[in-house]
């Protein structure tokens, strides 16, 4: 079954808003079998819309519609597509006394041209939207399905999740059941020769994802019942895991933060971070997750040596002698957040992300990464490539790395 998603709206084609739906909808089709060829952006044209719709229907069994459902002139995607299609609208008396409600509620005047909303054409199914004023639609005609959603997410997030994707699951007639395998601390060439013919299995299948610094495998079945995928899909991972060894910090798609924050949960442990070069992401890593409150106690970050010096307690001989950006350094920064804030574990970094400021001796990238703990302090040497933002990032990434294999 092919689905092709066609997003409506001129403001998508000028780079004005994201086209977060594409993502959010290509990521709920995949795992469910059902393919998607084709994403369409196109401005609000009946012409240029008309031509879009035509192809769609040459290639595909479902075209997904998102925006324009809207009350002003511009918004013409139901009008135009079913023009196309040859299906006149009518009004639905019941959706048009539910926009009538729905406004009554917010205490607002519904205008006339609100009336378009509740327009549709005989014998479609429609999708309701308890976000916003206009309802989705779903028609069936001549083998081909055609699903009206309207544009902003808020709406059609969950009308897609609860009304579209049971609808397809059903036509589909079989599932998709997966996992998603993280890696950290192996390039993505080096796990796919250590997995070598794993990556031929066709059911479950097996398929390499990259993101900065990271490996993600997802072990996708195709299945009758969740249960039936379970039973393909765990084996597998227990395969797979057994070879990559504490290189898996996750096999359900957890973030490496979200991995130490659990474990430091678990363990009732508290932790407090000190930042030179990762200016603060090491410390939004953590706050990013609710309840992190439980065990994060504070972050400093610490960019001049002064304030080193003067919030760390690093020694003025440390670094005169070694750099701000060196091993003792570090570890020096972890040993004094430990100190000052109390806390049962400390992270810290320092380094040169560039682009400036390398020399022979300490090229950008060299970053020092340490973890103070009450059994003593280790400090791990980095050398990151890549631009600033990437170095910044992955020095992140090494650092939750270290406290993760800490905690195992
Ligand atoms: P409305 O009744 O709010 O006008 P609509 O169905 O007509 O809804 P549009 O007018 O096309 O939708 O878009 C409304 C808003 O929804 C946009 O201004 C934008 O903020 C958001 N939006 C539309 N399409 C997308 C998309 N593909 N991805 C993310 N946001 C979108």
């Amino acid at each position: 079954m092919i689905a092709e998603l066609i997003c409506v709206g001129t403001e998508l084609l000028m780079g004005q808003i994201l086209n977060t739906n594409a993502q959010f909808i290509a990521k709920e089709l995949a795992p469910r079998g059902i393919d998607m060829y084709h994403q369409i952006v196109v401005g609000d044209n009946p012409q240029r819309l008309t031509e879009v719709v035509r192809t769609a229907l040459s290639r595909a069994d479902i075209l997904l519609f998102s925006g324009g459902l809207g009350p002003t002139d511009d918004d013409l995607t139901k009008e135009t597509v079913c023009n196309a299609l040859g299906l006149e609208l009518v009004l639905y008396d019941d959706e048009w006394q539910k926009i009538l409600d729905y406004f009554e509620s917010k205490g607002r005047t519904v205008a006339s041209n609100n009336k378009k909303q509740a327009m549709f054409p005989p014998n479609a199914h429609i999708l309701d939207n308890p976000n916003g004023t206009a309802p989705g639609c779903l028609i069936e005609k001549d083998g081909k399905t055609i699903i009206f959603m309207p544009g902003p997410p808020r709406e059609l997030c969950p009308m897609f999740v609860n009304h579209v994707i049971p609808y397809l699951q059903g036509k589909s007639g079989h599932l998709l059941y997966s996992r998603e395998i993280r890696i950290f601390g192996m390039g993505e060439s080096e796990v796919a020769q250590k997995l070598g013919e794993i990556f031929d299995s066709s059911n479950p299948t097996v398929a390499p994802y990259v993101k900065t610094g990271e490996v993600t495998l997802r072990v996708t079945a195709q299945c009758q019942t969740e249960q039936a995928g379970l039973l393909l899909v765990a084996p597998m991972v227990t395969r797979i895991k057994e070879i990559l060894g504490d290189l898996v910090y996750s096999t359900d798609g957890e973030t490496l933060a979200l991995v130490c924050h659990n474990a430091l949960i678990a363990q009732n442990k508290s932790l407090s971070v000190a930042e030179s070069c990762t200016g603060g992401l090491l410390a939004s890593a953590f706050v990013d997750i609710p309840n992190s409150s439980r065990y994060f106690i504070e972050g400093a970050v610490t960019y001049s040596n002064d304030a080193k010096l003067r919030r760390l307690g690093v020694r003025p001989s440390t670094l005169k002698k070694h750099g701000a950006v060196s091993a003792e350094c570090a570890k020096e920064m972890a040993e004094g957040m430990r100190r000052t804030s109390n806390t049962e574990l400390a992270l810290s970094t320092t380094g040169i992300a560039g682009p400036d400021g390398g020399t022979d001796e300490k090229p950008v990238g060299l970053v020092y990464i340490a973890l103070a703990t009450p059994q003593g302090t280790s400090v791990k040497e980095l050398r990151l490539f890549g631009d600033r933002d990437r170095i910044r990032l992955t020095a992140v990434l090494n650092s939750l790395d270290m406290l993760r294999r800490y905690m195992l």
